[in-house]
């Protein structure tokens, strides 16, 4: 990797010396940049530290490789991350190669987003995860630049964030009974599925909390269409709200007539990717789990529920298990989506930023322009 890509700030005060422009024209920016000023990227790996043992359908883990980002210019940094749990495909190296390849001081406009997100798209295929931390860093900067949270510049309306659930993975009855404790403040419950432990697992949770609605995340589990279908209809009758990729995302036909037969609606999530996904998807799925680390980020995130609301299907915006930084850029498209999964910095011990709220379960943003994070002093 190269060092010098850690280094920020060093040479900046020479760019920022530069005779200065106003940026009025772009918003509410009040302040002045200079005008010869250049994206500077730096980053480096971080890993996270989860505080349970993460279990899935497929595989556990104890900790996720993340690489941190920041992106500078004229001396304001706007903070990203890319967040990699093994799914996706991508490293700490592969994503180090990816962020090292960039040559982002060819732009000395940070407003042309279009033109600098494109040249990221097009520089390597796949590497989603890498693009998305520049592009959050990139949305943090130009919000500080212009003085306004990302959901006030989109016009959402910050009272109308939904609840967000809170996560409960595949373990034994001691650490359910554990997390459903943990879950109690919050107003609905995610539930990881796919193994023999299904049924015993929402009946433990419904003798704890006999009322608080439950989505159920299969994580392409389930390897038969009779068994989903049944299962779905189990669930409706325990007031379940969704079922997530019940199956392996390479089973369209199979998903299509689930959802056809399903009392409950059928999200995508590890079927779904880009903004291209969601027209295929239309008529397979009810609706689409968006996460960053996915979309490449927030400017093709907030395409994908502008186009998902309009063919009238379900939004959800989730996440990984990320740090407060990746996790708050989801929460400023949260007023617009019907469900929210953005509790992956509450899953780690190792938060680098203060970020959004979760207030009596419902999501809570700042004021502070940006994403609205801030990064917690010596972490
Ligand atoms: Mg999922």
């Amino acid at each position: 990797m190269d060092r010098r890509k850690f280094l920020v700030g060093a040479g900046m005060g020479l760019i920022a010396a530069a005779a200065p422009i106003s940026l009025s024209a772009a918003g509410n920016a009040t302040r002045k940049v200079a005008k010869s000023g250049r994206l500077n990227l730096s980053f480096f790996p971080y890993e996270l530290k989860l505080r349970h043992a993460f279990n899935l359908a497929r595989y556990s883990r104890t900790t996720t490789p993340d690489v941190q980002v920041q992106l500078e210019y004229d001396g304001i940094i706007g903070y990203g991350e890319a967040s990699m749990p093994p799914y996706l495909g991508e490293s700490v190296e592969s994503v180090t190669k990816f962020l090292s390849s960039l040559d982002l001081t060819q732009f000395n406009d940070p407003f042309k987003i279009e033109d600098i997100l494109t040249y990221v798209d097009n520089v390597a295929p796949n590497n989603r995860a890498a693009k998305a931390s520049v592009d959050i860093a990139l949305h943090d900067l130009l919000g500080k630049i212009m003085g306004q949270p990302w959901y006030k510049i989109w016009g959402y309306n910050p009272e109308k964030t939904p609840v967000t659930s809170f996560t409960i993975g595949i373990d034994e009855e001691k650490v359910v009974r554990q997390k459903v404790e943990e879950a109690r403040p919050y107003k609905l419950i995610k539930v990881k599925m796919g193994l023999d432990k299904d049924q015993e697992t929402i009946n433990i949770i419904r003798e704890m909390m006999p009322d608080v609605p439950i989505c159920v995340d299969v994580n392409q589990g389930w390897n038969s269409k009779e068994h989903a279908l049944e299962m779905c209809h189990w669930l409706n009758e325990r007031n379940c709200v969704f079922v997530e990729q019940p199956f392996d995302k390479t089973w369209i036909d199979e998903t299509a007539w689930l959802r056809e037969r399903s009392p409950l609606p059928i999200i995508a999530d590890e079927a779904f990717q880009r903004l291209s996904d969601v027209v295929r998807f239309h008529g397979v799925y009810d609706g689409i789990n968006i996460k960053l680390m996915k979309s490449t980020g927030l400017y093709e995130a907030h395409k994908m529920v502008t186009l998902a609301r309009a063919l009238d299907m379900k939004v959800m915006i989730g996440c990984m298990t990320e740090t407060s930084c990746a996790v708050t850029a989801a929460a400023n498209l949260s007023p617009v989506v019907d469900f929210a999964d953005l509790d992956g910095n509450l899953l780690i011990a190792n938060d680098r930023f203060d970020g959004m709220t979760v207030e009596n379960g419902k999501i809570t943003l700042h004021d502070r322009p940006g994403l609205g994070i801030l990064p917690i002093p010596g972490k």
